[in-house]
C-alpha cells in the first residue's frame, strides 16, 4: 500500500474510500478556492512550469535535488495523481452517484483540442463536483459539449475504450485527499506524465500493482512493447520473450490488455521485492 493508503485508506486502497470523494471535503472553502485558481491558471501556468523544469535539468545537482524535494511536498499536498488499472477504476465508478465527462485541459494546451478524455466523479447527487466550481465557458469548446453527465455503465465502457486506445488511467487530488476525477493519459500530451517520466517530477505515483510476464505464455510477439508509456518493457533477443522492468513499471495494465495469450498479470506492488520500494 502506498503512503496515501496508509494515511487516508483505513486499511484499504485510499482511492476506494468514498470519503475521499465526498462533498464534505469539497465544501471546504479553501479547497474550492484552490480548485477555481487551479483551472484559472492551468493554461498559462503549466507550460511555464515545464519551461522551469527544463531550466532545472541544467542546474547543479544540489539545486535540482532541492527543487524536486520542494515540488514533491507541494504536489503531495495540493495536486498529485496515481495510476489506477481499469478494474479499480470500475470500482470507483460503482461508488459514484454521477459521472461527468470533462474536456482534457492538458490536451487543450498540447493539441489545441477540447476532447473529453477526463471524467469528473461526484459521490452525492446534490454535489456540483469540481466542474461546477469553474466557469461554464471554460469547458465549452469546438470538440466538446462542456460538462456532459453520463451513466455509470457508459462511463465504464468509455474507460474500456480508452484502454483500447492505450491510455493510462489516473486519479487526481485537489488538495489531498480529495479526489476530483479520473484522467486517461497519453505520454505525449499529459503534463503530469511528461513531468513524471521526462523530468522525474514526483507528481504521479505508481499503481498499487506492478506488471509481471509469464514466459510460459509469452510468445514474443512484442505487441505489448510499444504501448508502454513508461518504457518499462524490453525484449530478450536470446529468450525471444519480453521482460518488464519493475522499477519503471507504473502498473497501468495497458500491456496486459493487448496480450492475446494473457501472459501479463498485475501483481501486488507492496509484496514485490523491487517494486515495493518504487512509488514515484
Ligand atoms: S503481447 Fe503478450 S505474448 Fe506478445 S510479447 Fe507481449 S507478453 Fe509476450
Ligand atoms: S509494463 Fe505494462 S503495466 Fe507496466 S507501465 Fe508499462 S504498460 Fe503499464
Amino acid at each position: 500500500m502506498c503512503e496515501f493508503c496508509t494515511k487516508h485508506g483505513e486499511g484499504k486502497k485510499w482511492y476506494l474510500e468514498a470519503k475521499n470523494y465526498s462533498d464534505d471535503l469539497l465544501s471546504d472553502l479553501r479547497r474550492q478556492k484552490f480548485i477555481k485558481e487551479f483551472f484559472a491558471n492551468f493554461l498559462d501556468g503549466f507550460p511555464k512550469m515545464l519551461k522551469d523544469l527544463e531550466r532545472f535539468e541544467a542546474a547543479p545537482g544540489a539545486i535540482k535535488w532541492l527543487a524536486k524535494w520542494y515540488l514533491k511536498r507541494k504536489f503531495k499536498r495540493e495536486h498529485h495523481g496515481q495510476v489506477v488499472p481499469r478494474e479499480d477504476i470500475e470500482k470507483i465508478l460503482d461508488m459514484m452517484s454521477t459521472v461527468v465527462r470533462i474536456p482534457c485541459v492538458c490536451r487543450r494546451i498540447t493539441r489545441g483540442e477540447d476532447k473529453s478524455y477526463c471524467v469528473g466523479t461526484i459521490l452525492s447527487p446534490d454535489s456540483i463536483g469540481i466542474g461546477g466550481l469553474v466557469d461554464e465557458s471554460f469547458w465549452a469548446g469546438p470538440d466538446s459539449s462542456g460538462l456532459e453527465t453520463i451513466g455509470r455503465e457508459e462511463a465504464k465502457s468509455l474507460i474500456a475504450d480508452f484502454e483500447k486506445e492505450s491510455l493510462c488511467h489516473t486519479v487526481w487530488t485537489f488538495q489531498s485527499p480529495f479526489i476530483g476525477g479520473i484522467c486517461n493519459c497519453d505520454r505525449s500530451d499529459c503534463m503530469a506524465l511528461i513531468g513524471a517520466v521526462t523530468y522525474s517530477v514526483p507528481v504521479l505515483y505508481k499503481a498499487e500493482y506492478v506488471a509481471e510476464v509469464d514466459w510460459e505464455k509469452c510468445n514474443g510477439c512484442r505487441a505489448c512493447m510499444h504501448l508502454c508509456q513508461f518504457g518499462a518493457i524490453g525484449f530478450s533477443a536470446t529468450a525471444k520473450k519480453i521482460f518488464i522492468d519493475p522499477r519503471r513499471c507504473f502498473g497501468c495494465g495497458i500491456c496486459r490488455a493487448r496480450c492475446k495469450p494473457e501472459a501479463i498479470i498485475l501483481a501486488d506492488r507492496q509484496t514485490h521485492p523491487i517494486a515495493a520500494r518504487s512509488w514515484v
